[in-house]
Order: C-alpha cells, then structure tokens, then sequence
C-alpha cells in the first residue's frame, strides 16, 4: 500500500517536472530549477578558473572563443526562430582556454565552456575544435547536469525536488551538491550518462553545421582520438562515450539530418 503511494507520488512528480531536448525532442526529468542550476555552475565554474591557468597561446585562445560564440550565436538565432529562447534565459557564455595537458573538454550549464590545450593538437584546426566545442555546447543546451541531478533525486530521495531537499535535508542537498559540481576538481562535471552522450553528438553535428563548420570533419575527428587513446585506457575525455565503432555508426546515421543545417 505504502510502495503503492509512494511510486504515484514519483510518478505524479516526473509528470510535472519534465522538459523537452530541443530538435530530438526527448522528454527529461527535470527537479531542479535552471536558476538553481546554472547558480551552482557559475560557481564552480569560477572556482575552476581560479585553481587553473588560463592559456597563454593569445592566437589558440582567440580561435576557442571565436569558434564558441560562432555554435553559440547560431544556436541562439536557431532557437529565436523556432520561438525557443526562454530555454537560454539565464545562460551566461563564456569559452576558455586552459593550459593543461589533458585531451579534454566540458561545459556547464548556461553555457560556460572549458577546453584545454591539450585536445587542440587532436582537433588540428578550427573545424576539428568545432567538433568539441559543439559537443560540449549541445550537453549545456540539452541541460544534461540537470537531468543527472534530477536522476540523483529520483533514485535516492523519493523524487523530490532539489529546493524541497534542501528544506528538509539541507545538509543533504548541500552534499548532492557538491559531489554533482565538485567545485575545483579536474573533472568539474557529472558523468554523463551513455544516451546523454549520443544525444550531444547528434545535436553537436547539427550546431556546428548551423555555425557553418562541415559536420563531417567529426568522423576523422572521432578517429583521432580514437587514435590518442592508442587501445589503451583512453584519455578521460573518451571514458564516458560510446566506443569508437558506436560512435562512428551514430555520427554517420545523424550526418544527413546535420547536413541540412550545413550552409558554407
Ligand atoms: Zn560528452
């Protein structure tokens, strides 16, 4: 009887608290707000440029924040086209370089991107750091941290939202905070889950196509890396994607639907 409750009450909750992904169209859970969320980003974020060095390469720097506010712009014109804009409200952009050695690459939600000089030798050129960058923009535009948390909420405290957590557990809030945006770690983000992953490289091919780079130069891209990781334990970056053989099948099967946003 009890379990029955409870599960209606999970279920009446996730009725309410969902959202849709643009473009894919793929409802998602959603117990926290985007206030809530992009607050505990810029935090973190902040945090993170503090404990790091910013890159010193003005030219590198300048193509990272060119080639994010190239998607950005073209997402944020494709969205004011389809009446869509009060799902950026709040997004604060910003695109750094970091110096660091590690093939990688994140963004948080409201659009605050990291991209670290070691992933540039892999994207060789401006196209190939479209391909990142796109990804980790479509992970923040399809609020993907949100989701992970809200799945954190769902699993472990009966499907409550973050702000009712925090009213009768704030100690407990205070922690799934922390361990979501462990501010000042090298990592900085949540683990996406595997069908995140495959939705921001649908929507990553489909941004950069809109920002005017060749969706195409992503399959080259995936096999480099592919290549860095040298059939080893791959760089930290590869770890929560799909495998290469999955990924270039996904990537060939969006490219026709990216190619229709492609105008050079
Ligand atoms: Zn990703």
């Amino acid at each position: 009887m009890y379990k029955k409750l409870i599960a209606f009450s999970i279920a009446a909750v996730m009725m309410v608290a969902c959202t849709t992904v643009p473009i894919t169209g793929r409802r998602q859970l959603s117990l926290v707000s985007d206030a809530q969320m992009m607050q505990m980003s810029y935090d973190a974020y902040d945090q993170f440029l503090k404990e790091n060095k910013l890159s010193r390469d003005a030219q590198a720097t300048a193509m990272v924040k060119r080639t994010g506010q190239r998607i950005q712009r073209a997402v944020e014109q494709y969205m004011a086209a389809n009446g869509m804009s009060d799902q950026l409200q709040g997004f604060q952009w910003e695109h750094n370089l970091i110096e660091d050695d590690q093939v990688n690459a994140w963004a948080m939600a409201g659009g605050k991107t990291v991209t670290y000089t070691g992933i540039l030798p892999v994207a060789q050129n401006e196209t190939g750091l479209a391909v990142v960058m796109g990804h980790e923009i479509a992970h923040a535009i399809a609020k993907h941290s949100n989701e992970r948390m809200s799945q954190q909420l769902a699993q472990q405290f009966g499907g409550q939202t973050l702000s009712a957590l925090a009213g009768s557990q704030p100690g407990v809030a205070q922690q799934l905070i922390m361990t979501a945006y462990s501010a000042g770690s090298t990592l900085g983000i949540l683990k996406y889950g595997r069908n995140q992953e495959s939705e921001a490289d649908r929507l990553g091919l489909i941004f950069m196509a809109m920002a005017g780079y060749n969706p195409q130069e992503a399959i080259p891209f995936w096999e480099r890396m592919e290549a860095k990781s040298g059939g080893q334990a791959p760089p930290e970056f590869l770890s929560t994607h799909p495998s290469a053989g999955t990924r270039r099948a996904n990537l060939q099967s969006y490219m026709p639907e990216a190619m229709k946003y492609y105008k050079k």
